[in-house]
Formats: C-alpha cells, sequence, structure tokens
C-alpha cells in the first residue's frame, strides 16, 4: 500500500541522528520508489539556517534519482520571526503580549526555497504560538485544539507548504479520545487543502506509537480516510529521526487497511 516516504530527518536536524547514506541504503533495500529528506526549519535564526545548509549539503554529496529535497517548516509567531530577520538569532526575545492570536511566519520564502533547490516541503504545527506563554493562560483542551485548527489552517494556505505534516499531532490533550476535535473544524480543514491542493500527511508516529492506544490509532485511520474521501491526497511519513531506518509501513497498514484504504491510495509527489 505504501510505496514511498516524504517526511524523513537525516542528521542535518538537531533532534535527529540518521546519517544520510543510511537511509538512502535502507530506503533502497525496502523498495521504497521515492523518498524525501525534510530536516527542521523551526526558525530564521543562523542556526536552523545552517542546519538547512548543511542537509543540502548532504543532498548534493549523496543524492540518488529516488531522494527528494525537502523542508519541514513549523509556524512561528510574527514578533518572533521579524525580530530574528534583525537581530539573527531568538537571543533576548521578549514576547509581547497581545489581546488577538500573533500572526504567523515559517523560516524560508519561497524564493529561498527554491535557491536551496527545494522541490517540496511538510508543515505542521508543534506547539502553541497564540500566546506569549501557554503555561500563564487558557491553556485547556480546547484553546489548544482551536489554536492547532489555527496553525493548520494557515499552513493549508501557504503557497510554500506541499503537504499538511502529522495533522492533530505532537499534543497529549485529546490523545484518548480523538472526536474530542469538532468535525466541523475537519470539513473546514479538509475544504481549505482540497482548494490549495496540499496534500495530507498519515505520520507513521500516530499509528504506531506504543504510547496510543489501539482505540485512539482506529480513530485516527478513520479521521485519514474521512479526508481522503474528501479528495485530499494523502503521502506517508515516515518522520524517521535515525539512527537506522526501520521499516513500518506493514504495522500502519493494519490501521490504513480497517479504515478502508487499499493499495494505490497513497500518492507520490
Ligand atoms: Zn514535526
Ligand atoms: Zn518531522
Amino acid at each position: 500500500m505504501i510505496h514511498s516516504d516524504w517526511h524523513i530527518h537525516t542528521t542535518a536536524s538537531y533532534d535527529a541522528k540518521l546519517p544520510l547514506p543510511t537511509l538512502i541504503d535502507a530506503a533502497q533495500k525496502q523498495g521504497l520508489r521515492a523518498f524525501g529528506m525534510t530536516d527542521h526549519a523551526n526558525y530564521n535564526d543562523r542556526s536552523f539556517l545552517g542546519n538547512i545548509a548543511e542537509s543540502q549539503r548532504l543532498y548534493e554529496q549523496y543524492r540518488v534519482p529516488e531522494l527528494k529535497f525537502g523542508v519541514e517548516f513549523t509556524p512561528i509567531a510574527k514578533p518572533m520571526y521579524d525580530y530574528i530577520a534583525k537581530h539573527g538569532t531568538r537571543e533576548g526575545y521578549v514576547p509581547v503580549p497581545q489581546d488577538k492570536p500573533y500572526d504567523i511566519e515559517l523560516a524560508l520564502t519561497l524564493d529561498e526555497m527554491k535557491a536551496l533547490g527545494m522541490s517540496y516541503s511538510v508543515g505542521a504545527a508543534h506547539w502553541r504560538v497564540d500566546v506569549a506563554d501557554a503555561r500563564t493562560v487558557d491553556n485547556s483542551a480546547y484553546a489548544q485544539i482551536k489554536e492547532w485548527f489555527r496553525q493548520q489552517m494557515w499552513l493549508a494556505c501557504d503557497p510554500r507548504v506541499t503537504i499538511l505534516g502529522h495533522p492533530w499531532s505532537c499534543n497529549q490533550t485529546w490523545y484518548d479520545d480523538f472526536s474530542m476535535i469538532p468535525r466541523m473544524m475537519h470539513d473546514e480543514l479538509g475544504a481549505a487543502l482540497k482548494e490549495n491542493r496540499k496534500y495530507i500527511e498519515c505520520n507513521a508516529g500516530m499509528l504506531i506509537s506504543p504510547k496510543l492506544t489501539d482505540f485512539f490509532k482506529r480513530q485516527y485511520a478513520d479521521f485519514l480516510r474521512y479526508m481522503f474521501e474528501k479528495g485530499i491526497p494523502i503521502t506517508y511519513g515516515s518522520d524517521c529521526h535515525g539512527p537506522e531506518y526501520p521499516d513500518n509501513r506493514a504495522q500502519c497498514e493494519e490501521y490504513l487497511s480497517y479504515a478502508g484504504f487499499r493499495d494505490g491510495d497513497f500518492s507520490e509527489l
């Protein structure tokens, strides 16, 4: 069912340990038709731009035809983005509280992506960027769901984003029962993804993590199927951080077939 992987971190990501030659060797042995490296560009500061330069260097050094060069974006609060653009670093940034959510930016412009030779991106929400400090304000499940929805809607509409990465992931709040997220949000997000011709990601972590229940994994696979049936193409992302590149496809496919997915449903870019 799954023949390609569009979300993989190499040693160029601050939190990953997968050497690119190890990835290439393992992915070829697994018979993947295509696989893409997507190192983190969390901020527009020196360290993250350095990681991206290293990612590009590795790609140029080891490239094979099946390997694609992408990046993983996460929304940045616009005031922080502007501060970094001015000072080159996050050091010394103090968020000024405001009465509405901060606007959002991404670490690279479309022109910078082109200059780096990137052919696509994964855009994903990872943490709240709407408030100065989530620990001091309403941090209820609903406040978090609302913020994830806002970021994901924004990503679905931004021309720099190709794939919406790990939808509704990276937070413990709704991990017990995925139906906590209103269906209306799936419908609105689905409409935006479809209109802007984005892909939605099936992130392996959501279907294989030992921290998640079997019940949740079934709900999540059903959610992916619900979005797919709206006409949104789906891609697979192992989100592998190394040091090895294991093959987790069979475990994911079990949940995916249960939700109605068949061979041919998963897209290549
Ligand atoms: Zn991510
Ligand atoms: Zn990732």
